[in-house]
């Protein structure tokens, strides 16, 4: 489905950009987009873009030229939204235990809101009462997402107002007198099963009926990807059929129409992405052969944080006889990036690709080690554009206040 750019282009924009660089391919994303709110059709889903899987403005102005909405989880989020032309009707703003003053300047913005605990309910009613409209964001507790650590559903998570606790955001709103206008879930990243997203779509429909004022049901995201030839990935096509029959009949029972939004990030971006570092060392010891590269964990924190799993190929040797290697980074903490992995034979300076590196790759990495973050580049009408630029030591130092010793 994806259109994968060739490993020719990617190794000359390694020369061109340097190493190491995180490359996006914008027809990927575009292709993504249209496959999504096609599976929805004859509905007219809004896609709300989640921000936070890769936030340059390029990637930001790219989606809204296709149509896409936003999903904003912090005040600068909204920010970056905006500054890249989204108006704020298109932004969604989903934090989670901000204080209530970052609610208020998200109001002052214009932004949709989405609250997400009973303290913050009673704060926004007491401020606005009906004046300004906002959604909920409710826990259906499903068990849903690949890791616990992505999982937002279950009964421990922070995530949402449990939805056993309606009652009591039923007695707030009415006491307030709130204007509510969407219902939201948001159950974890990496779910497989149209049934899950069923489940708590029936959940929120329940809910739904005793908010009269809604405009729109927003079901979050946690659309799975493929990170190895062959995985199991959430089937878009089936998932949208099912939902969007039973929207349409939910609908009819509530009454009137109704929005229906998402709000994807890794399944938009994901594929579209490709680390490219190169290989300082190869270093052989008694257990493995390492192949230690211009990178780690600062620049790519899935592996070590979330197990995640990234193909790695050897593009300066694509046809190489296959070798086993462990792939590991140059950071002073254990960063390993792939253990035994079957790689086109690598030499010293060849060029890995990692791929599935569009989602929270750059968004997560970070100056430790004093290392600088690595550089962005789109691959846009077949053309490589550097989207932004390769930090410098001067960037780490400039907010530093020095004092006299
Ligand atoms: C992170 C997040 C998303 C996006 O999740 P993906 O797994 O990247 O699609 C959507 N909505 C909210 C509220 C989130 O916090």
């Amino acid at each position: 489905m994806s259109s994968t750019p060739d490993y020719s282009l990617l190794l000359s924009i390694a020369n061109e950009f340097g190493t190491p660089v995180y490359v996006y391919d914008a027809d990927t994303i575009v292709n993504q987009y249209k496959r999504l709110t096609k599976a929805f059709e004859p509905l007219h889903v809004k896609v709300k873009y989640a921000c936070k899987a890769l936030n340059n403005s390029n990637i930001l102005k790219l989606l809204k030229h296709e149509g896409s909405g936003l999903d904003a989880v912090s005040i600068n989020e909204v920010h970056l939204g905006l500054k890249a032309g989204f108006t704020p009707a298109e932004i969604l703003f989903t934090p989670n235990c901000v204080g209530f003053d970052e609610i208020k300047s998200a109001v002052e913005l214009g932004v949709q809101i989405n609250i997400d605990n009973i303290s913050i309910l009673e704060q926004f009613g007491n401020e606005y009462g009906d004046t300004i409209p906002c959604c909920i964001r409710l826990n259906p507790h499903i068990l849903a997402g690949g890791n616990k650590k992505i999982s937002t559903g279950h009964i421990d998570s922070k995530f949402g107002i449990s939805i056993y606790q309606l009652r009591h955001v039923l007695r707030v709103i009415k006491t307030y007198n709130m204007n509510i206008n969407g219902l939201h879930m948001h159950t974890g990243s990496d779910i497989l099963d149209a049934g899950v997203f069923l489940q708590g779509a029936e959940i929120l429909f329940d809910a739904a009926k005793d908010f009269p004022d809604l405009q729109f049901i927003d079901f979050g995201s946690g659309f799975k990807v493929a990170y190895k030839e062959n995985d199991i990935t959430t089937d878009i096509e089936e998932l949208g059929k099912a939902i969007t029959d039973r929207f349409l009949e939910f609908t009819k029972e509530y009454g009137r129409e109704l929005e229906l939004w998402f709000e994807p990030g890794k399944f938009l971006v994901s594929e579209s992405g490709y680390f490219l570092v190169k290989t300082n060392v190869i270093k052989q010891t008694t257990a493995t052969v390492f192949v230690g590269v211009d990178s780690g964990l600062n620049h790519l924190i899935r592996p070590m944080l979330y197990d995640s799993y990234h193909e790695i190929i050897n593009i300066s040797n694509p046809e190489g006889k296959q070798r086993i290697y462990t792939v590991v980074g140059y950071i002073c903490e254990t960063d390993t990036f792939g253990w035994d992995r079957k790689l086109s034979e690598v030499h010293e300076g060849d060029i890995l690709a990692f791929k599935n590196a569009g989602a929270y790759g750059i968004t997560m990495s970070s100056n430790y080690n004093a290392r600088v973050r690595p550089a962005e580049v789109l691959i846009y009408k077949g053309k490589a554009h550097l989207i932004r630029k390769r930090e410098t030591l001067d960037d780490m130092l400039k907010n530093e206040v020095a004092i006299n010793f």
